[in-house]
């Protein structure tokens, strides 16, 4: 039987027809036609003014600070509870990230947290400039609350919505709610270039700027004349021939991932100690991956034991993001709460969950879940 994968790339059937335009017309370049088709496709599907297309979703948050002027001498604060590129990306830019807990009802981050959290960093001669707030699993963050914290406290808030193309936000597409938003179409996303990202924002000179910064920030002459510095963090126009092939799926895909969760909840909403991460009343998700959280006693199998069992099926699960606060690498940084994120990621998996999978791989994956638990005595 062939590995089941968490999230595998899913193609559309139209990839190889833009990919071959693109090679006919050899613009085999980080600019083309399809970069900027798909930069003007992506920004009407997240309903935003403007699109950069970039070489990753880590580059898109990098450039998202870039233009914001944020560096050396910064702190920005930052989801604890999501995947190292969001953090990263803050150290690249010369700023430091501090860590702000999720919430249990949501798995993104505090506000009210946030919020003191804030306070306490300035009360500590902290120059606080930024939040990331990170779109978790393909669900958005609480952005009505968040942008009260932020305009009080005057910082400018930043989307990482890398995971949330295709969910919605009180009935608008996730990648509006921030200041500027990065979307990532790595090989496990709702949507893949192989590898890519995108910046978007309504605000045009800051899309203009990360697109100048993007091509080693060359000025409007003839030569090679620069006055700030630049980054090679441009999208192949074959890739965004790619991307554009997949774009066209998105809201299939994300239909597929919902039936596949909602086949889970079905099968084992009801099994003592599992858990399903709870989707939030002011939105929905994608549904990128379907994460479960494991009980050891109610359920009679503890997180590993069930994952190493997967694997044993040659069925790829994963566990939940290990929090930035346990990180070796940030453990000097500032960090609020942590205990939900560190409970999650205990006790937390992330189940097969790509649009590609099958209802027999999907009721095979349920039956070794199943099969973990100690019989009762
Ligand atoms: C995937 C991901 C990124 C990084 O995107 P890349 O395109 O892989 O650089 C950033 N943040 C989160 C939350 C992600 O899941």
């Amino acid at each position: 039987m062939p590995r089941v994968y968490l999230s595998p790339p899913h193609l559309s059937g139209r990839e190889a027809e833009l990919l071959a335009d693109a090679i006919e017309s050899n613009w085999i370049a980080p600019l083309g036609p399809h970069v900027d088709a798909f930069e003007a496709e992506l920004a009407a599907v997240a309903g935003v003014g403007h699109a950069v297309a970039l070489s990753s979703g880590t580059a898109a948050l990098h450039l998202a600070l870039v233009v914001l002027g944020i560096g050396a001498g910064d702190e920005v604060a930052c989801s604890g509870f999501t995947f190292a590129a969001s953090a990263n990306a803050v150290t690249y830019s010369g700023a430091s990230p501090f860590f702000v807990d999720a919430t249990a009802e949501t798995w993104t981050i505090d506000p009210d947290l946030l919020d003191r959290a804030i306070t306490s960093r300035r009360e500590a001669g902290a120059t606080v400039r930024a939040v990331v707030a990170v779109d978790l699993y393909g669900q958005c963050c609480d952005y009505d609350a968040l942008r009260e914290v932020c305009a009080r406290h005057d910082v400018v808030l930043v989307q990482d919505a890398a995971e949330s193309l295709g969910a919605t936000y009180r009935g608008a597409p996730a990648g509006g709610q921030g200041a500027l938003a990065a979307f990532s179409f790595n090989g496990n996303k709702i949507i893949t270039t192989s590898g890519g990202g995108m910046l978007v924002s309504d605000r045009r000179e800051w899309v203009e700027h990360a697109r100048k910064l993007s091509t080693q920030a060359r000025e409007p002459v003839a030569h090679y004349e620069h006055v700030e510095v630049g980054f090679n963090y441009r999208m192949s126009n074959l890739l965004a021939a790619l991307g554009r092939a997949q774009l066209e799926s998105l809201p299939e895909r994300v239909a597929t991932r919902r039936r596949i969760r909602d086949r889970y909840v079905e099968t084992l909403g009801d099994v003592p100690g599992l858990e399903f991460m709870p989707e939030t009343p002011y939105g929905t998700t994608n549904a990128w991956l379907t994460c479960v959280v494991i009980d050891p006693d109610a359920f009679g199998a503890d997180r590993e034991s069930v994952r190493l069992a997967l694997e044993a099926e040659d069925i790829e699960a994963r566990p939940l993001w290990k929090p930035m606060h346990l990180q070796p690498i940030f453990a000097s940084h500032a960090s609020f709460g942590g205990d939900v994120s560190a409970h999650l990621f205990e006790r937390g998996l992330c189940l097969p969950s790509g649009s590609s999978l099958t209802d027999d791989d999907q009721d095979r994956v349920v039956a070794t879940l199943l099969g973990t638990r100690r019989s009762p005595t």
